[in-house]
């Protein structure tokens, strides 16, 4: 076994004490492996160096020369002292100037050799100089810090690393901290600790993590600029391929352990389950639906607890597969949770669920955080005493308080907005219940591959027939009176529409106070003829219901609203979406928003609204939603254009942090990743050799918690 040398703490490193590990312990940096898996953002080529007489104004180059003078001046201004030498090479001098480092006076000193990289300057009277620039000494004394040997720079002369600042880490430091910690791990090919197994290192043929580590900081001369900016070298992809093998195999583990656990009793379908099924259906299922459902219900027969997510696009249709496995469970004696992620939604799946359930003995009962408290307590007691059959609610579920006789099957929809901890929570409330995660936005196959890597995936492609592809314009705000000549028209017709207002956390009041005044506007000035209506989250509960309600039954035509209709909200009769401000959105949840309408054989109409100029991201993002209704086009888009923190505009996403991959510029490494932990995890050796690792590493890892 190898000595845990990249365990070591980064205070054993020269420059770093006791204050300067507690800095780098506030960005996640404890030990020499957090320092090595803290990639350069970038690399820049200070190989080339210019002469001093060919520098010009506003260039930033690698000059290498003698120094000739070296001294500190005083300015003008009190206390402020400018740090100057002259450095010369066979084609002239040059001055380097570094302000307040007076320092410096006992670094540098005449005929040392010197390489500097800056920002060359004019200043007017005094000429060319170098402004601050990086520097290395070639001969003389060595610094502090770890300074290197003469023949080894680190800072220029070199393709160099540079790393993103984080409070006190700058680039430079964080340079001569890992040129540290690379020495004490001990030379190239050494034996150092490696999460990859020997085996497959040697299929893969991979560098070895040692020299991986190395070339991935100090990149050898020859080494391509391109490539390493581009995460491309053998040395990157070892690395990232690491980790994410790493994070599949602890998620194709954890799915490993689950097909172990055993539901309290499996479910049975007899032809009674079948007829139940067959008279709550008001239409005849997709192809697609029809597979999403006996990919269920197969699961649910099994006697280990069904793991699975249903993707399918905005009106895919996904309400009615939940229903009928959620039907399924009550007819075999279970309890089912279904939790949405806002009471609206909530609200409006209680209202669908009793309508198909009417004549059936099931009774279906909502529980959000707005139920009375008495209210609240009655229903908590009946869950428990098994009288509520099917309880539909928002994150409220998840809390404490509430406790089944049996549930069996747990139903989470838009999944991606809650925790991972509610999800596991939830879970709990049963004996290894079935859980089933629905998700309408569209997710790219890697994030899918990463945040649901340990579920069964079902999707639905096929859109319920006889729909009409919403037609997408996007327009500049000037021409706002265009799109009120759209809704006239729709709502002469007997249609209904749907205006949307930007609301974000951080300028929530001001946007809501415009939402309201553009409502009471719309209102008294644009639409006096037509039944307005304002929603939005502030509003009491039973306001919500009431606007809700009457936009449902056709009473309200024109619905001014915040983003909170986003999710879910069906009402078919819509047929037009006009939002404002639509460069304020991100591109899935444009796309969500249009999904209100388009759900009934009525041509329907989304109208982007815009405010220019926008910006190039705003321009993609609306041409994209312009260009294609496909949601998984629109979802690989949104990851390129956003990146994956912020695919999902939440923090919550649930999603892992990764050290050295990114997700969407690595996606074919996870894939491959994928791939070989797969294949590894299928060996009882393979689970032998990896288990102990990720039962340490994988949840501090990946900063996770264990999912349920
Ligand atoms: P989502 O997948 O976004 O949750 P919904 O379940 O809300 O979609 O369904 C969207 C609309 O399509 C609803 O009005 C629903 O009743 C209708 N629908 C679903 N499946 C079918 C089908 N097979 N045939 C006709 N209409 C359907
Ligand atoms: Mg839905």
């Amino acid at each position: 076994m190898p000595t845990d040398v990249l365990g070591t703490p980064l205070q054993f490193l020269k420059g770093v004490g006791p204050r300067r590990a507690a800095d780098l312990e506030k960005i996640g940096l404890v030990t020499v492996e957090d320092l090595l898996c803290r990639f350069p953002i970038r690399y820049e080529d200070r190989g080339q160096f210019a002469t001093i007489a060919s520098l010009r104004p506003g260039q930033r180059a690698s000059v290498q020369g003698e120094v000739l003078s070296a001294h500190v001046r005083p300015t003008r201004r009190p206390g402020f002292r400018i740090f100057e030498m002259l450095v010369r090479d066979p084609s002239g001098s040059i001055r380097a100037v570094f302000p307040n480092q007076t320092f410096l006076k006992d670094v540098f000193k005449p005929h040392q050799r010197v390489i500097l990289y800056g920002a060359v300057e004019v200043r007017p009277g005094t000429g060319l100089q170098l402004a601050s620039p990086d520097y290395e000494i070639l001969s003389g004394e060595a610094g502090d810090a770890g300074e290197p040997a003469d023949d080894h720079t680190i800072h220029t002369g070199r393709i160099v690393p540079v790393y993103e600042k984080a409070g006190t880490m700058t680039p430079k430091l964080q340079r001569m901290l890992v040129h540290q910690a690379l020495q004490l791990v001990g030379p190239p090919g050494g034996d150092i600790d490696d999460p990859l197994p020997a085996a497959l290192r040697r299929t893969l043929d991979v560098p070895d993590r040692r020299s991986a580590f190395e070339a991935a900081h100090f990149p050898p001369a020859g080494a391509r600029l391109d490539e390493l900016n581009a995460f491309r070298t053998p040395a990157q992809q070892r690395l990232i391929f690491e980790e994410f093998f790493l994070f599949q195999a602890g998620l194709l583990l954890k799915r490993r352990r689950q097909r172990a656990d055993r539901k309290r009793r499996s479910i049975v379908i007899d032809d009674r389950v079948r007829d139940a099924a067959r008279a709550v259906l008001p239409f005849k299922l997709t192809g697609d639906q029809k597979r999403a459902v006996k990919d269920i219900v197969d699961d649910m027969a099994r006697p280990e607890p069904m793991n699975r997510l249903l993707q399918g696009d905005v009106g895919a249709g996904k309400t009615m597969v939940g229903l009928l496995a959620a039907l399924v469970a009550m007819e075999n004696g279970f309890q089912v949770a279904f939790m949405a992620p806002t009471e609206i939604l909530a609200d409006q799946h209680v209202l669908t669920i009793r309508r198909r359930l009417e004549a059936s003995r099931f009774r279906v009962v909502s529980l959000t955080g707005s139920v009375p408290a008495k209210r609240r307590r009655e229903i908590l007691a009946e869950l428990q005493a098994g009288s509520i059959h099917l309880v539909v609610g928002t994150h409220a579920l998840a809390e404490d308080a509430v406790a089944f006789r049996e549930l069996g099957l747990v139903i989470i929809d838009e999944q991606h907005r809650f925790g991972v901890v509610q999800r596991a929570a939830l879970r709990g409330k049963g004996v290894n219940p079935d859980v089933l995660v629905m998700t309408a936005t569209p997710i790219p196959r890697t994030l899918s591959m990463t945040l649901y890597g340990d579920l069964d995936v079902s999707v639905i492609r096929e859109m319920p027939p006889g729909r009409v592809p919403v037609k997408t314009m996007a327009k500049a705000e000037s021409r706002r009176e265009e799109a009120y000549r759209v809704v006239r028209a729709a709502v002469d017709a007997g249609r209904q529409a749907y205006i949307i207002y930007p609301l974000v956390e951080e300028s929530e009041k001001i946007d809501l106070r415009a939402a309201t005044a553009m409502a009471e506007h719309l209102a008294a000035a644009v639409f006096p003829q037509y039944r307005v209506a304002l929603l939005h989250g502030r509003l009491k509960p039973d306001q919500k219901d009431r606007v809700m309600a009457s936009f449902a039954a056709g009473e309200t035509d024109v619905l001014v609203s915040t983003s909170v209709v986003e999710v879910g909200v069906d009402v078919p009769n819509a047929t037009v979406m006009i939002v404002e401000h639509a460069e304020r959105f991100g591109l899935s949840q444009l796309h969500q928003l249009r999904g209100r309408v388009g759900r009934s054989g009525h041509e329907s109409t989304c109208i982007l609204l815009y405010q220019s100029p926008l910006t190039d991201s705003g321009k993609a993002r609306l041409q994209a939603l312009v260009e294609t209704d496909d949601g998984f086009v629109i979802a690989e888009r949104d990851l390129e254009l956003r990146g994956p923190g912020d695919f999902f505009g939440t923090r919550q996403s649930g999603l892992p942090t990764f050290r050295v991959g990114d997700l969407a510029r690595d996606a074919a490494i996870m894939e491959h990743a994928r791939r070989e932990a797969s294949d590894w995890i299928a060996t009882d050796a393979g689970v032998a050799e990896l288990a102990g690792r990720l039962r340490h590493q994988w949840k501090a890892r990946f900063g996770l918690a264990e999912v349920g």
